[in-house]
This record gives structure tokens, sequence and C-alpha cells, in this order.
């Protein structure tokens, strides 16, 4: 088979490229993806969250290596494998990140293209804001925004009050002037269903006969003719077959695999090839490291007050709002996890938010070993304020130790390897501390859980920290864009240096990570990574 684009993995990324890149109709894409159809209830319903979590069918349920940040405890690094990608197992929560983040694209890439005034006109020409239109925000595009506000739990809005109480000003939209503050977060749903990437931008696309997609297709080797990839080796089925891309290969396969398939194609750091007998084609040490992720902790409460436990723990509770679910799209199961949050200061030293903050109404302290915990929510009330720091300065490392590609990579997420990282997430947790005790927050407490009361003092707290930190899923930067093959894998146009016709589209092209999730600043990528590509007359 022979194509124009051949791009690896129908994520975030993937799925907003193949529609983009399909609207050329004089050229023809292929789109591989290693898993299945998105066809679920569980996809489709916010809440099924919890049961896709450790599901394998639709999870590549990673391991990291021991993590000596982390007491030598291996992390749990759930990703998508499944039409969609990460969009279709994720929480939903909508954040753009904020125009900082961007200087430092434009400046790591030396291209104002990535800067903060692009990005603002590509992220409205995304949206469709449920409250309207305005300076920041668009209506029309094809990915809802939806405001959860009217539904949110009581509790929600006495959090909310908390944060007042402690000087965070509220704020009704964290995608508009300003991200500081503390409100409720919108969630890529309508009418009660996940907007996923695959439900946005693919399967519209889908209809196209210049456009295909293959799933249960897994990209094992990049074919190369000297330094030009000329096409994709594809396993299917237990099969293997080649497919040639006239123009281009886009890895879209996601900050864990597109590393790892360009390190067992011989572009990467010399000595670990060397190690693995892989032929060198282009050494960049850079490949694989630089990794990016935010990390949290979550405080638990048991309330005095009904919490979401209450809703969805008792079976004829549950059978109502599965019952309202089906027929209203409304309540519990038609939101995120997450409903109330912020973006704080934790000190007043700090110049900018440095935390976002997650209200959880669930909480499964109880069921930690089961497979789908979210289903099986604690009996008593309880909830959980979350911790995830916005910029961290640790880094981690993606690197192959095996050349069957089926063999998952090591990850090294060296959390708290900074020192800065975890001196921030003390003042974190004290600064949470406070916000429990709020004149709003303290009629509704009845006891700190975790990591209960007789943890005090900054060594305990410390010790707890390692022992409970963990990932907030936002592995990026692991093939990062830069103005110099030296420091980075990518040119600013995200073609792979040293290379022609291969470039990388996701969450592991960002030059630095951003303040906040990571699905839509990944799609916003994709979008003017498409602009490029299609302008590209090389
Ligand atoms: C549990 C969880 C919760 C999250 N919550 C939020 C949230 O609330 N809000 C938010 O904004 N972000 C959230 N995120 C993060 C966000 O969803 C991801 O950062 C984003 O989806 C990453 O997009 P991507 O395109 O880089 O990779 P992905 O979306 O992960 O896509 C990569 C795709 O490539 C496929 N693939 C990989 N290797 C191959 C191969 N060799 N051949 C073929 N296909 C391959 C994969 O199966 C996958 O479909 C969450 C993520 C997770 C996992």
């Amino acid at each position: 088979m022979e194509v124009d684009y051949v791009i690896v993995g129908a994520g975030s990324a993937g799925c907003v490229l193949a529609n983009r890149l399909s609207a050329a109709a004089d050229r023809r894409t292929l789109v591989v993806e290693a898993g299945g159809t998105d066809r679920s209830l569980w996809i489709s319903m916010p809440i099924g969250y919890g049961r896709l979590f450790h599901d394998p069918r639709v999870n590549w349920c990673y391991r990291t290596a021991p993590d000596s940040g982390l007491a030598e405890r291996r992390g749990y690094w759930p990703r998508g494998r499944v039409l969609g990608g990460s969009s279709s197992i994720n929480a939903l929560v909508s954040i753009r990140g904020r125009a900082a983040d961007y200087e430092d694209w434009a400046a790591a890439t030396e291209d104002a293209g990535w800067g903060p005034e692009a990005m603002a006109r590509a992220f409205r020409a995304l949206d469709d804001n449920d409250r309207g239109a305005d300076a920041w925000r668009g209506v029309g595009g094809p990915l809802p925004a939806h405001s959860i506000d009217a539904d949110a739990h009581p509790l929600t809005h006495r959090f909310l009050r908390a944060c007042r109480e402690v000087g965070i000003p509220p704020n009704r939209d964290f995608n508009g002037e300003t991200q500081e503050g503390a409100g409720c977060y919108q969630i890529n749903t309508r009418g009660g269903r996940r907007v996923s990437a695959a439900a946005a931008f693919l399967r519209p696309a889908m209809r196209r006969p210049n456009l295909k997609v293959m799933t249960e297709t897994r990209a094992v080797a990049l074919t190369f003719e000297g330094q030009r990839c000329t096409g994709v080796l594809l396993e299917q089925g237990g099969h293997r077959h080649q497919v040639r891309a006239r123009r281009d290969v886009i890895l879209a396969a996601g900050a864990i695999e597109s590393p790892k398939l360009l390190q067992l194609s011989g572009i990467g750091d010399a000595a670990l090839l060397a190690r693995l007998d892989i032929p060198l084609r282009v050494a960049n040490a850079n490949v694989g490291t630089n990794l990016q992720d935010h990390f949290g902790l979550n405080y638990y409460y048991r309330a005095r007050v009904p919490t979401l436990n209450q809703e969805l723990s008792p079976p004829l509770r549950r059978f109502w709002h599965g019952l309202r679910y089906l027929l209203a799209r409304r309540g519990p199961l038609s939101m995120s996890v997450n409903q109330g949050g912020a973006f704080v200061r934790t000190s007043p030293a700090r110049s900018l938010p440095n935390m976002q903050l997650y209200l959880q109404l669930i909480t499964t302290l109880e069921a930690r070993n089961l497979s789908r915990p979210l289903l099986a929510p604690d009996p008593y009330p309880a909830f959980a304020l979350g911790l995830s720091n916005v910029r961290p300065e640790s880094r981690g490392k993606i690197a192959i130790e095996s050349t069957d590609p089926s063999v998952p990579p090591r990850i090294e997420a060296n959390t708290y390897a900074a020192a800065a990282d975890l001196e921030e997430m003390l003042e974190a947790v004290k600064f949470l501390r406070t916000l429990a005790a709020t004149q709003a927050m303290a009629p509704v407490v009845d006891s700190e859980i975790l990591p209960g009361p007789t943890v005090t003092g900054d060594a305990a707290l410390i010790d707890d920290i390692r022992e409970r930190t963990g990932t907030v899923f936002h592995p990026s930067c692991t093939c990062a864009m830069g103005a110099d093959p030296a420091t980075s894998v990518l040119d600013a146009d995200l073609r792979v240096w040293g290379t022609e016709g291969l470039r990388v589209v996701d969450a592991s092209s960002f030059p630095n990570i951003v303040s906040g999730n990571l699905n839509l600043p990944v799609m916003m990528l994709a979008t003017c990574a498409a602009d490029r590509i299609l302008a590209d007359r090389s």
C-alpha cells in the first residue's frame, strides 16, 4: 500500500492530524492504531473512567522502573490503547495551560508560531464553549467545553468558598483571561457523553474516501532509504506488511511509544543503540530524555455530610443514577471525577500559580486493590483534595531495553529528582491543610483519613509524600521540539533532526510541559502541526 501520510497512533494528536490532513482531498492518509474500536458505553459515559483505568483491552497499563524519589515504588501509568488514545480514557478536564508556557515554547523553538498569541488563536478555533464566545473562547468548533456548575455537588460550592477564605480568587473560566483562581472545571462532553479526539475529529473524517483507519495494527519499525523515512512496517493479526509514505510518516504514538519507535529505528543515544546492536541512523541522545510529567498527591477526609460515595455505593442509588444517565444523560455518571479545582500560589513569594487543585467527591480507599475501583466507592462519606505541580523541574527518561517492539521501554520517572519539586510539594500539603481547616470546610470535615493527623513535621510529611505521590498522567517532552539538534529531537516543523519524511506530533513534541492537563494542548499542537505539514512544499 502507498499513501501520502502514515499516522502512527489514533490518540489525541493522531485523530486531529487524520482530520486535518485528509481534508486535502488530493492526498491519501492512513492511520494505524494498536488498539481497537472506541464503541463502548464505558468510554462514552464519563464516570466509566474508573472502569477503563486498569482495563488492558483499552489501556497500555505501563509500570515505571523503581523510583528512588518514591521510596523505590514502581508507578502505574495508564495510557489509552484504543481509537482516541488517552482522550478515550481520561478524566475529561479541559485546560489550555497559560501564556507563559507557550512563551517558553516560542523561546525553545525560536519560532513565534508556537507563542501565546498563535496558541490562543488555535485554541479558540477548536472551542465550542457552552457559555459563548469572547476574546479568548470560541463557539462552533469541534471540541465542546461543558460547564458543570449547575450540576455540581453542594460540597463543590463549599470548597469554592473555602478557597476564597484563603485568598484564592474565584475564576469562572480557567481558559479565559487568567488561569489563577478557583472554580468548576469544564469538561469535554456533549449531551452527557465523552467527546474524545476520535469522536470530535476522527469519526467525522472517516467518511472521506482518502482516509483509511486500521485498528488492532501496530507499527513495529520504520523503513528508510538513506536518511529518508519511506514507510512503516506494520503488524496485524500476527502478519507483518509494509506501507509506504510518499510524503511523511508521522509518529503520534504518545510520549512513551514515539521515542521507543525512534530508538528501535536507530535514532537515539548511540551508546544505548550499540548495547542493543541496533545500527545507528541518527545519533541524538535527546530521544527519550527530558521526560516531564505532573506529579500529584491526595489528602483524604472523612466527611460529616454525604458525598458521591453515598450516591454511588448503595446498589439502589447506583441503579437510579444509571437509569437517570441512560434516560436523561444527567447526574454524577455524566460528570468527571473532578468537579471543582483551582490554580494557586502556595506561598505569596511565588510569582505564578504553582499548583493545580482537584476536589474529588468519590473515594476508593477501601477498594484500592480492585481492578475497577471507581465502581466500588467507600461506604462512608469522604472526599479528597488533590494536588498537582504545574511546572516541575525533575526530568525522567524513556529507553528501550529490547529490540522486540512488543516489550515496553524502561520508564524512569525520576519523581522529585529536583529538590525544588519536593520543597514545593511540602509547602503545598501544608497549604492544603490550611484549606481544610477554613470556616467553610471545617464543619464538614470529620477527620483527615490520609495521611492522618499524626503525620506532622517536615520529615514525616516528606516520607508520606514519597510513599503516596503518583503520576497525574501527563508524560510529555520525550521528543522535544527545539531550535538546536544538540538539545532537541525535532525542529519547529516537527521534523526529526537528521532525517527526511519523518515527524513526531504528540505530547512528546512539547518543548516543556504546560501548566494544567494536556489533552487540549496536544490537540492544539496537532492542529498547528497539520497546517505546517500541509504547507510543506519540500
Ligand atoms: C488516566 C488519564 C487521565 C487523564 N486525565 C486528563 C484530563 O482530565 N484532562 C486532560 O486534558 N488530559 C488528561 N489526561 C492526559 C491526556 O489525555 C493525554 O496527555 C493526551 O491524550 C496524550 O495525547 P497523545 O496524542 O500524545 O497520546 P495518546 O492519546 O495516548 O495516543 C497515542 C496513541 O498511539 C497508539 N499507539 C502507540 N504505539 C503505537 C504503535 N506502535 N502502533 C500503532 N499505534 C500505537 C496508542 O494506542 C494510542 O491510541 C489523562 C490521561 C490519562 C491516561
